[in-house]
């Protein structure tokens, strides 16, 4: 048997709904470790609980504990795979900030629910078992980190969360999943084919993610750079388009050497460099705009925050930012 790190961070999968006001609460003694004789059927598991919280609590900083965490047990407990069970509102971050900033071909996997504990229908122990299962195939090693719910394999790079209730809301829009499990096997079906992985050891910089619309204004992208942020992603129209409102204020932040990258608020689809007009994508590449191809706005963040980070931040956001 496989000995499998499992970290829980907490999330709606360690929540129970409490009978009298039908809130859905953390629970005091999380539901998921008295599973542990389910689990010990799949793998020698060893288990802690990182944090209890739902994820929206969840910031970089804790992402970082579990990237050091993770690193600390394969050094000192031989582990050959982890799970974590997280909240899904910002599941989607957390697994792409530890498949960005994690060396390790081991196969690490996370889950979480979208029904408690002791709804009917409830979908975490399932989800959880799926995920150790994954964690100990041997074809989950060298893939990156990955995504499992509701019986679906995903790259931590492509998924995102497309449901505020569904349990099947995990999808890897453009891309698919890259493999299924099933009541017999572990299946995979593709592979990610290129992975940049960034050390980090601390997070003290920011960076923020504005939304792009019809009628924009400059005065709030005026106003973060005021505030000290130290980069900008945009979720450009389109192909990668902004309204002229903004390319004044565009130019200034780049001149500050300030860093703005791009992505598209369509969720299919790529940004690029196509149109030539003013506040067009070609126009902003030329301004020295980066275009992270095929991120969402959240994971461009954090790949711009941890790139920020790094001792060659200009190379580190080349890497990433032109492959991806
Ligand atoms: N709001 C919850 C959380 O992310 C949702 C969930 O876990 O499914 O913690």
């Amino acid at each position: 048997m496989k000995s499998i790190l499992l970290i829980h961070t907490g999330g709606t999968i360690s929540m129970q709904v409490q009978a009298n006001t039908g809130a859905v609460v953390p629970a005091e003694n999380n539901p998921l470790i008295m599973e542990g004789e389910k689990l010990k059927q799949l793998a020698n598991i060893i288990e802690i609980e990182a944090f209890n919280l739902p994820s929206p609590h969840i910031t970089p900083k804790e992402m970082l504990v579990l990237k050091k965490l993770i690193e600390q047990y394969i050094e000192e407990h031989s582990i050959e795979g982890v799970v974590i069970t997280h909240g899904t509102d910002t599941l989607e971050e957390t697994a792409y900030f530890l498949d960005l900033t994690l060396d390790t071909s081991i196969p690490i996997v996370l889950t979480g629910a979208m029904r408690s504990s002791n709804e009917i229908g409830s979908d975490g122990l399932y989800n959880l078992m799926s995920a150790v299962k994954v964690a100990c195939s041997d074809d989950a090693k060298d893939k990156g980190v990955l995504v499992v719910l509701n019986d679906e394999i995903h790259t931590a790079e492509n998924v995102t969360k497309t449901h505020a209730s569904n349990v099947s809301t995990f999808q890897s829009p453009q891309y698919g999943p890259i493999g299924f499990i099933s009541k017999a096997i572990v299946h995979f079906h593709h592979s990610p084919n290129h992975r940049n992985v960034l050390p980090i050891q601390h997070i003290s910089k920011r960076v923020a993610l504005f939304k792009v619309y019809a009628g924009m204004d400059p005065d709030l992208l005026a106003a973060s750079i005021q505030l000290g942020y130290e980069g900008i992603v945009l979720e450009g129209l389109g192909q990668g388009n902004v309204p002229p409102s903004l390319t004044p204020i565009i130019h200034d932040i780049l001149k500050k050497d300030i860093p703005i990258v791009l992505v598209s608020r369509c969720f299919n689809g790529i940004a690029q460099d196509v149109y030539g007009y003013v506040g067009g994508g070609k126009r902003l590449k030329e301004e020295g705009v980066l275009f992270a191809h095929g991120l969402n706005g959240q994971k461009a963040r954090l790949a711009l925050l941890i790139a920020l980070h790094h001792t060659d931040p200009k190379s580190a956001m080349n890497s990433i930012f032109s492959i991806i």
